[in-house]
């Protein structure tokens, strides 16, 4: 997703807000990681551009939506997730010889007239991305003997002792009486 800078690159101090809902498409076709397939139009973002003298600070909110499964009874859940973002996009033409240049990071495109947020968005909710989520802290889960879900229905199995997946075979075994 590209923004023009061309009205405030080189003004120290000039700030332009933008404030957008865009498709998931506009940040190109690079996966999303774990978040593919899970995440929905559109994503929100809430942001300044500040003009500095090394380029341009990006700083602000983005806000993602995304359907995904709870940890314990896969139930699909909507989860909206916000995250606070401030990169800044330097000037190549600015950079200075010593700087490391084996992390590049961000940079102003095309002769310093615009940015691409797109990697900076996807890094941003690959990092926030829960690694468990679930529909309720006390979510039941499922009926490890019928696969019932314990939220919706009483299955009537009792959950305190379920058979140890690692001895379940044994109980099928005819063992040799002798
Ligand atoms: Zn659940
Ligand atoms: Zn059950």
């Amino acid at each position: 997703m590209r923004v023009s800078i061309t009205d405030i690159v080189d003004q120290p101090g000039a700030t332009r807000p933008v404030q957008v809902a865009v498709g998931v498409a506009e940040f190109g076709p690079e996966p999303w990681g774990s978040a593919e397939g899970a995440i929905q139009d559109p994503v929100e973002l809430d942001l300044h551009l500040d003009s500095v003298v090394d380029g341009i600070l990006v700083r602000g909110t983005l806000a993602f939506t995304l359907v995904l499964s709870c940890a314990r009874c896969l139930e699909p859940l909507t989860v909206v997730r916000h995250v606070t973002v401030a990169e800044l996009f330097l000037d190549p033409a600015k950079r200075v010889e010593e700087e490391d240049e084996e992390e590049p990071g961000y940079e102003l495109l095309d002769d310093a007239t615009a940015i691409d947020l797109s990697t900076m968005v996807r890094d941003a909710l690959i990092i926030d991305l829960p690694v468990r989520t679930l529909c309720a802290e006390d979510c039941q889960g499922l009926c490890p003997t019928c696969g019932a879900n314990r939220n919706r229905t009483d299955c009537g199995h009792t959950p305190e002792r379920p058979i140890d997946p690692r001895w379940a075979a044994l109980t099928d075994l005819d063992l040799p009486n002798d």
